[in-house]
């Protein structure tokens, strides 16, 4: 850190993203990721052609790819914003949103940006505390009067918040901003776009990272009243209007073209989270039901972060986080059927002492 450095950031703790490791050659089951290469239209469309345009600058209003995801979830292309991954839109709901007076809510135990972003930009944060079986305290978060963020499915968890409870959470903040992150809504979750024409006061932020299988892209899209998009528009057009390069913009659209071959993907996906839920809870884990392309499990009496290291040595990545609720857990991503039978054979050996 410089002696420059503003005050206001000097004890900014900054997000540890998962290791994107160089060294070796893993089973990388800890981001998250598609373990399926995007569509084969979006590799048609990335073509020589397209990357030669590159000396131009991208529409910064993204057209194309607003039209396109206006059409696919049935709303108006004004309810539509895209950005540089789904960071980027949470980024910019704390700007646009949140100020000293007004903080945001999250929970004790969901994605690690959220408390970050608060921190960035100064806002006071109300950490509620899951309940013991890692579900939301639904009434904590009605009683809150501030901004709230909810990944739904939660990570690093996989629970999926009821609908229900979203729209009481909404509807009891009627005066502040109810951000749901979908990021992992195409594993089963159900979205709360359904909401949308009751509660104005919710955005949906979705990415194109997994289910879409283009986080080397940065996509991330929003849903939400015009009113609440024309704020992100504001935020964006006062930061970086380039923010989605043209080759994502086209990549992105060929992805929208695509979903019969993402559905596809996401169904194999959630059989083979199936799989491995069913297989390792057999070996003795416990495994918590996810909705997620990721499942969260604990093997009583070994930590988490021994069953990570002994993984790691063993060529395969897993997520371990560090914080005193779940440092018992590893969170695995959901790879294809293969790297997972590699994964729980590795597992089944550590756990019945052969692995170690
Ligand atoms: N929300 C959640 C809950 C996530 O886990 C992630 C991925 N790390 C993101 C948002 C960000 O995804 P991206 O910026 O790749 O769209």
């Amino acid at each position: 850190m410089s002696r420059f450095l503003s005050s206001r950031l000097q004890s900014l703790q900054a997000y540890t993203p998962g290791e994107q490791p160089r060294d070796r050659k893993y089973i990388k089951l800890n981001t998250n990721e598609s373990p399926y290469p995007p569509s084969p239209r979006v590799l048609d469309a990335v073509s020589r052609e397209a990357v030669s345009a590159l000396n131009l600058y991208p529409d910064p209003t993204c057209k194309m790819l607003r039209e396109k995801l206006a059409a696919r979830y049935g709303v108006g292309e004004d309810m539509v914003f895209v950005s540089n991954g789904s960071d980027d839109i949470l980024n910019f709901c704390f700007m646009a949103f949140c100020n000293k007076e007004k903080g945001m809510a999250y929970a004790d135990i969901t994605y690690g940006f959220y408390s970050v972003f608060a921190q960035l930009h100064c806002v006071p944060s109300c950490v509620i505390a899951l309940k013991d079986d890692f579900t939301v305290d639904v009434k904590a978060f009605e009683s809150c009067g501030m901004n709230v963020v909810i990944a739904n499915p939660n990570a690093p968890t996989g629970i999926m918040l009821p609908l229900e409870d979203i729209k009481r959470i909404a509807f009891a903040n009627r005066d502040s901003v109810v951000m749901v992150d979908e990021a992992y809504v195409d594993f089963g979750g159900e979205s709360a776009l359904s909401l949308l024409p009751e509660c104005d006061n919710i955005i949906v932020v979705r990415t194109f990272s997994k289910s879409r299988s283009m986080a080397g892209a940065r996509l991330g899209f929003a849903i939400a009243s015009p009113e609440l998009i024309a704020d992100l528009e504001l935020i964006k057009y006062s930061t970086n209007p380039y923010d989605i390069n043209r080759l994502t913009q086209i990549a992105g659209a060929a992805a929208i073209d695509s979903d019969e071959y993402y559905f596809d993907n996401a169904k194999k996906i959630i059989e083979t989270r199936e799989y491995t839920a069913q297989r390792l809870t057999a070996a003795g884990f416990k495994v918590i039901p996810s909705k997620a392309n990721f499942i969260f499990a604990t093997y009583p009496g070994v930590c988490g972060e021994k069953l990570y290291s002994i993984l790691k040595e063993k060529g395969i990545l897993v997520r371990h986080f560090g914080s005193e609720r779940i440092k018992e857990y590893i969170r695995i991503t959901i790879g294809t059927k293969e790297e997972m039978d590699v994964l729980c054979g590795t597992l089944e050996d550590i756990v019945s002492g052969k692995g170690n």
